[in-house]
């Protein structure tokens, strides 16, 4: 667990054979009042919640669990979470908060290759991501989350309902895996992808002034150099269409 700011904590993923997602922990901790953002891969669950309780943060404080999207790496230990904070409501983007209310695993695997393949390496049941979802976001909310004040951005082409949190005091944004460091992308191949809304949407993105990218894998960058969106959707223009 590191600090990034005085209201937002990074819990690094773990990752096994698939990645494991990283994990934000949002709010004043004055506030009482937590939002994580994501939870992570099948089994990862429990070192997350040690790590919050390892800061002194109390789990009863923790509010909501804030879905940046719902593949498998993101999402796989949300019911781990969600038994250690059984009050904490779930709050993901309306185009894939219907999917998960309905069962429809579609978006969470991706590809049906790859769900046969992880319920037999897991042992997960058909079915074990049907999930009630609290509220629903859209594009435009915007999010008192413990003492700070989010942006909610539909930002689809790495899946449909992908959303960005953007924090404009503070020129922090959480991207999901939509944008990463070193000029990388998510993919745009999997169920519900879009080459071109990815492209769209980057580009939407490359208009904030961001200073710390947070991402759902790999480096977190604490110093974002000017125009590096712009200069990631350029790079990639060429194969997003
Ligand atoms: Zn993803
Ligand atoms: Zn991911």
């Amino acid at each position: 667990m590191k600090q990034i700011t005085k209201e937002v904590f990074f819990i690094p993923g773990q990752d096994d054979m698939i990645p494991d997602s990283h994990v934000y922990l949002i709010g004043n901790p004055s506030s009482k009042d937590l939002s994580l953002v994501d939870a992570g891969l099948m089994g990862k669950g429990k070192y997350k919640i040690e790590s919050i309780q390892g800061l002194g943060f109390e789990l009863t404080d923790v509010k909501r669990v804030i879905m940046t999207h719902t593949h498998l790496d993101h999402i796989g230990c949300l019911g781990e979470i969600l038994e250690a904070v059984p009050n904490a409501e779930l709050w993901v983007h309306t185009h894939e908060a219907e999917l998960l209310e309905q069962g429809d695993e579609r978006a969470v695997y991706g590809m049906d290759m790859f769900q046969s393949m992880c319920q037999a390496q897991y042992g997960i049941r058909p079915g074990a991501f049907k999930f009630r979802v609290d509220r629903k976001l859209e594009g435009g909310d915007t999010l008192d989350l413990g003492g700070t004040e989010w942006e909610v951005l539909h930002i689809p082409g790495h899946s449909a309902g992908s959303i960005g949190l953007y924090n404009r005091h503070d020129k922090i944004l959480i991207p999901g895996d939509t944008v990463y460091a070193d000029y990388a992308i998510g993919r745009f191949d999997l169920y519900g992808a879009n080459g071109a809304q990815l492209k769209e949407s980057l580009l939407g993105l490359a208009e904030l002034e961001v200073d710390i990218l947070l991402p759902g894998h790999n480096r977190i960058v604490g110093a974002v150099p000017a125009g590096y969106i712009l200069e990631t959707a350029k790079q990639w223009g060429p194969y997003l269409s």
